[in-house]
């Protein structure tokens, strides 16, 4: 069966399906209403009292940061206006499990309806809590997970963070449910607590029987019920490999990122949205090397405003605690459309009217952009970067929009990083071939490599006939990336690489020997490329490149890179 995995890894063990409790009642009218207020006070107090409990446990297995979870369930229920709406509704004759039914639903209705995925989460949250304080009022003990032997894989149509709290890390191998996702809080939570688990898999608790057993996978959002002999030890080998490698992984959290002979790189990482910074943090990120804005626009329906976008920026800027945060400028076109903007149809989008071409032309929009890009700037370490450049002109002409929004802000008395950055990302052929004039009027570049191979193939990326030459190893790419750092280099920029070839560890020594300074690679691959830089000392980096450089063919390359690279 299939789910979403949120919390990595392979768990093996035996079904234990909880039923919640029925919380059905039959709604009274109450005469005495003094009498059932207090009825309702003493459940909430109790309910925070659990709750406080909870929060204690969680501190101990998971950390301050996730207890705070349950301590927001306890500002639920005291959200002095919920208090005050339940007791109206009770002085009207309700009975407290009515009136708090009706008070959660409209949080829960409101909290649906909003636009990002981590408010409607707390939906998940007010219905948790309601069946806390309801559980209560009915005299009904809640599902405990206490008591769950070893080995178990929890199947529960929803699980909530008071449930996980309770957990015995130590017994629970794996998590099954019907509902959730990623940003869920019991996702979050499994993920600290190390519980590989597989959200939202549909009539699981139908499916799965107690005490069968059955294989989670984390990684892929798998579940296999009486697995056999075969699967079983496959999953087994599968699952001390990885356990292993996260070992060896986890080892090179906090440290500098640094090759074998002391040289450091900065290790930054890709995000698409401002919470997406903390995922950078979480994962040990030193920053953000590329935050793709076009996800923004994206998500709405008309050009998000300068106020909307200042928040989104300034949110992953105060996430970020002074670390470095790149915004890339508007990259639309191609393979992403915003269909409110209207694009006409293209012969050729990839090579039409996209990106720093469409800003360029589309003034009001991209004035709005780097004016709530420099606003966000006084809150954080923030650099501006233009996608597409492929000439100089492009370059002179954003940075001259960006003076003129400086004079426009300094004549408003709003604060902006007088010194910001402004860089481009080298991702076409035209801005390889020119990179030195480029340099001189950049304050970084950054590689992007997934267009800079379709540009300088003449492939593009999404058709699957040609995917046979989209490869950053083929040799004209690689003689572009080189060229490129080499320009930065001679110029004294810094060059980093945010494209997807980053993170792969046979470009990577590559990378060392033509001397980029910043890798950007998505939240996952972190630490793994930390390890990897940190097994290749320069002079050894030299020789396997000069003999790269040499290969006429793609396939050589890979052959030879595979075979140096254990
Ligand atoms: C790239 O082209 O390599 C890049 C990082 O940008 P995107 O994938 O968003 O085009
Ligand atoms: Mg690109």
């Amino acid at each position: 069966m299939k789910g979403i995995g949120v919390s990595r890894g392979i768990g093996i063990g035996k079904i234990l399906l909880i039923e919640e409790h029925s919380l059905e009642y039959t709604p009274k009218q109450v005469t005495d209403t003094a009498a059932e207020k207090s009825r309702f006070k003493d459940a909430v107090l109790k309910f925070c009292e659990n709750t406080h409990k909870q929060a204690e446990a969680l501190k101990k297995s998971a950390g301050d940061k996730e207890a705070e979870i349950m301590l927001g369930h306890i500002s639920i229920i005291k959200d002095p206006f919920l208090q005050k709406e339940v007791e109206k509704l009770i002085d009207g004759g309700q009975c407290a499990e009515a009136a708090l039914d009706n008070m959660c639903d409209t949080f829960t209705q409101i909290f649906s309806a909003a636009d990002d995925d981590m408010t409607r989460q707390r939906a998940a949250d007010v219905r948790d809590v309601r069946s806390g304080v309801i559980s209560i009022l009915l005299g009904i003990s809640k599902v405990r997970l206490s008591d769950a032997p070893k080995g178990t894989i929890i199947c529960i149509k929803e699980l909530t963070p008071s449930m996980i709290a309770e957990i015995n890390r130590e017994n629970i191998v794996g998590i099954l449910t019907e509902t959730g996702n990623t940003t869920s809080h019991s996702a979050i939570l499994a993920r600290v607590l190390e519980i590989p688990a597989v959200m939202s898999v549909t009539d699981i608790v139908a499916a799965a029987k107690n005490g069968e057993q059955a294989i989670i996978d984390g990684d892929k959002g798998e579940v296999i019920l009486s697995p056999d002999n075969e699967q079983i030890s496959t999953y087994s080998e599968k699952r001390e490999r990885l356990i292993q490698e996260h070992r060896e992984l986890e080892k090179f959290r906090g440290k500098t990122t640094a090759s074998a002979d002391g040289t450091e790189y900065e290790l930054v990482c890709n995000i698409g949205k401002p919470q997406d910074a903390a995922k950078a943090i979480e994962a040990d990120g030193e920053g953000v090397g590329l935050f793709r804005t076009e996800f923004l626009f994206m998500d709405k329906s008309s050009v998000p405003t300068e106020d909307e976008q200042f928040e989104a920026y300034k949110n992953a800027a105060m996430i970020l605690k002074g670390k470095p945060l790149i915004i890339r400028t508007l990259d639309i076109g191609g393979d992403k459309d915003i269909p409110y903007l209207g694009l006409a149809k293209e012969k050729n989008p990839f090579m039409g009217f996209r990106a720093i071409r469409y800003c360029l032309n589309n003034r009001k929009l991209f004035r709005t952009q780097l004016r709530a890009i420099l606003r966000a700037s006084a809150f954080g370490n923030i650099s501006i970067m233009f996608p597409l450049i492929t000439c100089v002109e492009e370059v002179r002409d954003g940075k001259k929009l960006v003076e003129e929004l400086k004079a426009e802000l300094d004549a408003q008395n709003i604060k902006y990083d007088k010194n910001i950055k402004v860089g481009i990302m080298t991702e076409t052929a035209a801005a390889g071939i020119i990179a030195d004039l480029l340099a001189k009027e950049s304050d970084f570049f950054s590689i992007g490599t997934n267009d800079l191979t379709g540009y300088t193939m003449a492939a593009d990326r999404g058709n699957k006939d040609v995917s046979y030459l989209y490869s950053a190893f083929q040799p004209s790419v690689l003689r572009m990336i080189r060229s490129i750092i080499t320009a930065a280099r001679e110029n004294n920029i810094p060059v980093g690489m945010c494209g997807e070839a980053a993170a792969d560890p046979m470009m990577i020594p590559l990378l060392i020997s033509f001397g980029l300074t910043e890798f950007s690679v998505s939240a996952p691959s972190v630490l793994k490329v930390r390890k990897c830089i940190s097994s290749w000392t320069k002079e050894r980096a030299d020789e396997v490149a000069a003999k790269v450089m040499r290969l006429a063919t793609e396939r050589e390359v890979k052959e030879y890179l595979s075979s140096v690279i254990s």
